[in-house]
C-alpha cells in the first residue's frame, strides 16, 4: 500500500503498517488498542494539528475541515487562541524556525523487527536533521507508568521511542543516520518554546527496545496471543466484570 497525506490516518493504513501511535496504544493496554472505537482526535491533540498545519501552509484547509474549533460567532475557542499565540511566538524566534523549516509531513516506511512500520516527520532537513514539533501543555517532569518516580516529558510520553523508530526508518530509506530534535512550544501564557536533542544512545536503546517488543505486539495483533488488559483504562473499566475480591492493597495506582 502506497501511503500519501490523504490516507496516511486511515483504518487500511493501520492495519498494513505500525507506527509510533499504534506501539504505544498496545504499549498502554493492549485490549484497548485491539478493540476500542477509536477516538475522535482530543482537544489537546487539535490544537498541535493546528500548529501543524500553519508550518506546513495547510491552516485554512485544516480550519475548513474542523469547525468545531470555532465559536458561533466565528472566532476560534480559546484553546486554538493559544495555538495562534504559540504560531506568533514561535516565529519571533529564529534558530526555533530555522529548525522547523525542513520539509513538512514527509513520510517514510520501513520495517523494525520484520514489520512494516510508517513514518510522518514534521520537519525532515534530507541528510541533515530530523525535527519534530511539540505542543505541550508545560516542559515539566511527569509521572510515569512504569517508573513510580516524574521522568522528562519526552520519556513519559514515549517520544523518545518515536524519535527512534523515525531515526531507524530514515536511516533505512537514505543510508543517513541523522540527529533528531524535539521544536517545542508551551500552551502557558506567554507560551515557552526550546529546541532539545535525543542522543543517539537514547536512540540506540529505544530502537533496541522497539526491536524487543514488536514481535509480541504483531502476535496479539494477528490474533495468536490474547491481548493484557491494563484493567484501568477506558475501554478496560467499560468491559470489566468482575470475577474475584481483591485485598484493598491491590486496588488503584501508586503513581498517579
Ligand atoms: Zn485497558
Amino acid at each position: 500500500m502506497k501511503l500519501t497525506e490523504e490516507n496516511y490516518y486511515s483504518t487500511e493504513s493501520d492495519a498494513a503498517y505500525m507506527s509510533y501511535s499504534q506501539l504505544k496504544a498496545f504499549l498502554t493496554c493492549e485490549a484497548a488498542a485491539m478493540y476500542a472505537d477509536r477516538e475522535p482526535p482530543t482537544t489537546a491533540m487539535l490544537v498541535g494539528s493546528y500548529v501543524d498545519a500553519w508550518f506546513e501552509g495547510t491552516l485554512d484547509k485544516f480550519q475548513a475541515e474542523n469547525p468545531q474549533i470555532f465559536k458561533k460567532d466565528g472566532s476560534l475557542k480559546a484553546d486554538y487562541q493559544t495555538a495562534e499565540k504559540i504560531i506568533q511566538r514561535v516565529q519571533e524566534d529564529e534558530m526555533f524556525m530555522r529548525y522547523m523549516s525542513g520539509e513538512k509531513q514527509v513520510i517514510m516506511t520501513g520495517e523494525i523487527a520484520g514489520a512494516p512500520y510508517k513514518i510522518k516527520m514534521d520537519s525532515y532537513h534530507a541528510g541533515k536533521a530530523i525535527v519534530d514539533l511539540k505542543c505541550m501543555r508545560d516542559m515539566n517532569y511527569r509521572w510515569s507508568d512504569y517508573t513510580a518516580c516524574k521522568v522528562p516529558f519526552v520519556e513519559a510520553f514515549g517520544y523518545d521511542m518515536q524519535a527512534a523508530i523515525y531515526r531507524e526508518i530514515v536511516r533505512q530509506n537514505t543510508g543517513d543516520t541523522l540527529p533528531y530534535f524535539l521544536a517545542v512550544a508551551t500552551k502557558e501564557d506567554p507560551p515557552d518554546i526550546a529546541l532539545a536533542g535525543i542522543p543517539a544512545e537514547v536512540l540506540d536503546e529505544k530502537l533496541r527496545f522497539v526491536e524487543e517488543i514488536t514481535p509480541h505486539i504483531q502476535a496479539v495483533w494477528a490474533g495468536q496471543i490474547p491481548p493484557h488488559r491494563c484493567g484501568v483504562c477506558a475501554y478496560c473499566r467499560r468491559t470489566k466484570k468482575i470475577t474475584e475480591i481483591l485485598d484493598y492493597r491491590e486496588l488503584g495506582r501508586y503513581n498517579q
